[in-house]
């Protein structure tokens, strides 16, 4: 491969599925057991960074076999180890990213909800009401370097927000982001807010809530309005690897339990793009 055709694969992870001790229902035991056979099989993890920084031109880095890591949602299981009420204690995923000594480059992207009446809303109807939506961690992760934050929008468009949003906008689904009006309530509002307490810049990439990427922020806002708004690039969840003529305003990622859901089907989407 040169550097021309570079691929990297970018995968995803849900702290809040905690359904089980196995693999399958369980994403802090893949999150484990996929870091294992990634370093066995030779494979390096980079910052979700440097994937947009390869693909924007900014930077030519050799990316051979390498793979970038992240997570959707932002909850504090994705930075601190947590009891989970029936399924016992679980590692967080930067605890398990911490022990994997053989990869010096290892990073995290963990992908935030800004609004906290949204999280708040989150953390009672959706897990436990055990305050794990809340955003003291944010910035620690951030300082300690092996985590970055990303823009995962205001506020999901969640059902959980039972109002209609902007423009009698509906909930639960993304694709209904197709106005400057809700764009801003989504996006620019939650970039906002990030910057205010992360520091200007410091959130250049943004997830789309359930994957769905409207094509009037791919083609329009985000072109329009996403340098503006300090954003570089927004991820999908098409399940394919980063190339150089991937839309940056709808780069793909891997999900687990929708890509792949055993050791062996992770393996093969390796051996795959190897
Ligand atoms: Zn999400």
């Amino acid at each position: 491969m040169t550097g021309r055709d570079w691929q990297v694969p970018v995968l995803t992870y849900h702290a809040s599925t905690v359904g089980g001790p196995d693999y399958a229902g369980n994403d802090h035991v893949a999150f484990a057991s996929d870091l294992a056979t990634a370093t066995r099989l030779g494979w390096r993890i980079v910052p979700l960074q440097w994937v947009v920084e390869q693909r924007l031109g900014l930077a030519r880095r050799d990316l051979r076999r390498c793979l970038a890591l992240s997570c959707d949602d932002g909850t504090v299981l994705d930075v601190r180890d947590v009891d989970y009420p029936g399924q016992g204690l679980q590692p967080s995923f930067l605890s398990l990213l911490e022990a994997e000594g053989g990869q010096p480059d290892r990073h995290l992207t963990c992908f935030v909800i800004a609004s906290p009446e949204a999280r708040a809303r989150m953390d009672r109807d959706c897990l436990h009401g055990l305050d794990w939506m809340g955003e003291e961690w944010w910035a620690p992760a951030l300082a300690g370097g092996r985590v970055g934050i990303g823009n995962h929008s205001w506020d999901h468009n969640h059902v959980v927000m039972h109002e209609a949003g902007p423009g009698g906008m509906p909930r639960g689904d993304f694709h209904v982001v197709d106005s400057d009006q809700r764009a801003g309530f989504e996006i620019s509002q939650a970039a906002d807010y990030l910057s205010a307490r992360l520091g200007q810049g410091a959130c250049p990439l943004f997830a789309y809530p359930y994957g769905h990427a409207p094509d009037f922020l791919v083609r329009d806002w985000f072109p329009r309005q996403g340098s503006a708004l300090g954003l570089q690039a927004a991820f999908g969840t098409q399940g394919g690897a980063v190339r150089p003529d991937s839309d940056p305003w709808h780069l793909p990622r891997y999900v687990c339990g929708l890509h792949w859901s055993s050791p062996a089907q992770f393996e093969a989407l390796l051996a795959g793009l190897a």
